[in-house]
């Protein structure tokens, strides 16, 4: 079948389901349906790439031309870029068609994509439950089949997480590995840009189109992108997996300990050998976090002024009445906490006493990673301490953050990840998590594939 026909029949499925699950927040129909012809086109006269034609969809912090890219803000409700993120250019050279742009938590702040401006995204698998977040939208859509892939990011989880709660597969690259060019800036230290797809073989064959080096994003690693697809299939036998003891303990769910414990099992089954690790500092992992995070937030925020573009208030009578008024209107509940915090922690006097703290703290757990990394091949453990919650059930901030167990070292330290479905507590999947050193993608896919 045609490229036109396949889109065409993504474009229905969304229309018809996506009343229900909110997941998107602007679907390009007719451009989808032109960029298909296109690709139609190529493949007749032989000269498309291998993912010519495969749909797409893009979480709604990505910027694109002649799109809307509202970052899940009434701040960037009249937004349109003035030009293509990297990734996005990168994956239409690819020849993959993007049907729109996915729902997400204000500004990518929240673990259950209850923060947008645009609504709550239900979780396709049991429509009481949250679908994760910030990623929460491309999860849902792909869960759904309301298209084949779509692009996340992640700044403490937000690929792997949604990953989990929606039963797909989510890969968070090292920090580095993917131009962060175009893409709406939270913590700029820690925000990373990754495939969730329904495998591990369809996250390599996008990893392999948006990776490498970028001279507009100077934090991008110019080192060379390897095959991620040719080594899917390589055998396990020998390899070292570590389960650190500290994602086992008190609060996580026993039916995911279960789950994770079964999947190890399988991994042994397939010639690995299983020895238990420390991650020492992992406690420090969700306060260091909550400092650095809202800390570059506050400062990459700073450009919401109600002047240069975004929402402006009605008749400000000055220009501070401009700025003040501009962000109270335009900025959500949890962005202004976020805002508040780390404008705080960054002023004269706590400096020292938070962010240069917390920055010590980050050293410290990178350093457990790597020195983990010295005895086992791969971490594993769980992705989320609990499959996904109910709508509305985590209403106040710190039992939020609390959701972020897991991943968020991980961000802190630099390294890949990705989320792998493992099996279902009643109707709502688990993610098992696992955890390469820098650079490590190809191993972690070759991982992920050899369980499904
Ligand atoms: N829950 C994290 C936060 O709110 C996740 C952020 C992310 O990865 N974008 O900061």
């Amino acid at each position: 079948f045609s490229s036109r026909e396949l889109t065409a029949h993504y474009l229905q499925r969304i229309e018809k389901a996506d009343t229900k699950l909110n997941s998107f927040i602007s679907v390009t129909a007719e451009q989808a349906l032109q960029q298909a012809e296109i690709a139609d086109n190529a493949r007749a006269n032989g000269t498309a790439g291998t993912l010519a034609g495969i749909p797409l969809a893009l979480k709604d912090i990505f910027c694109t031309r002649d799109v809307k890219t509202s970052c899940g803000s009434k701040m960037l409700d009249n937004f349109i870029a003035p030009y293509d993120a990297t990734v996005v250019e990168k994956l239409s050279a690819a020849g993959t068609i993007s049907l729109g742009k996915t729902n997400m938590d204000e500004f990518a702040m929240g673990s259950s994509n209850e923060n947008s401006y645009y609504g709550p995204v239900k979780n396709p698998w049991d429509l009481t439950a949250v679908p994760g977040g910030s990623s929460g939208g491309s999860a849902a859509a792909v869960a759904a089949g309301l298209v084949p892939a779509a692009m996340g990011t992640d700044t403490g989880g937000s690929i792997r997480q949604p990953a989990a709660f929606c039963g797909i597969t989510g890969l968070k690259p090292t920090y580095g590995r993917v131009s962060r060019f175009g893409i709406i800036a939270y913590a700029s230290s820690l925000d990373q840009a990754g495939p969730m797809a329904r495998s591990a073989e369809d996250c390599a064959h996008l990893l392999g189109v948006i990776a490498g080096h970028d001279g507009r994003d100077s934090t991008s690693v110019a080192r060379g992108v390897p095959d991620y697809v040719e080594s899917l299939d390589a055998p396990l036998s020998g390899l070292k997996i570590g389960l650190p003891k500290e994602y086992f303990g008190d609060g996580l769910a026993p039916e995911v300990e279960k789950a994770v414990r079964d999947a190890v099992k399988v991994y042994e089954s397939l010639g690995a050998t299983v020895r238990d690790v420390s991650l020492p500092h992992t406690h420090y992992a969700i306060p260091a976090y909550y400092v650095i995070a809202p800390a570059e937030a506050s400062s990459n925020l700073s450009r919401y002024d109600g002047v240069r573009f975004g929402h402006r208030c009605d008749n400000p009578s000055d220009l501070i009445d401009l700025y003040t008024r501009s962000r109270a209107e335009g900025f959500g509940e949890e962005v202004k906490r976020r805002i508040l915090i780390g404008t705080h922690t960054l002023s004269e006097g706590f400096f020292d006493a938070y962010y240069t703290k917390a920055q010590q703290v980050r050293r410290l757990i990178r350093q457990d990673f790597l020195d983990a990394f010295e005895d086992v091949d791969v971490l594993m453990g769980p992705a989320s301490p609990t499959p996904a919650f109910d709508l509305g059930a985590k209403k106040d901030p710190v039992s939020m953050y609390l959701q972020d167990i897991y991943t968020i070292a991980v961000n802190l330290a630099g390294i890949p990840g990705i989320s792998v479905p493992a099996g279902f507590v009643g109707n709502r999947p688990v993610g098992l998590q696992i955890l390469g050193t820098h650079f490590a993608e190809a191993q972690l896919l070759n991982v992920a594939h050899q369980f499904q």
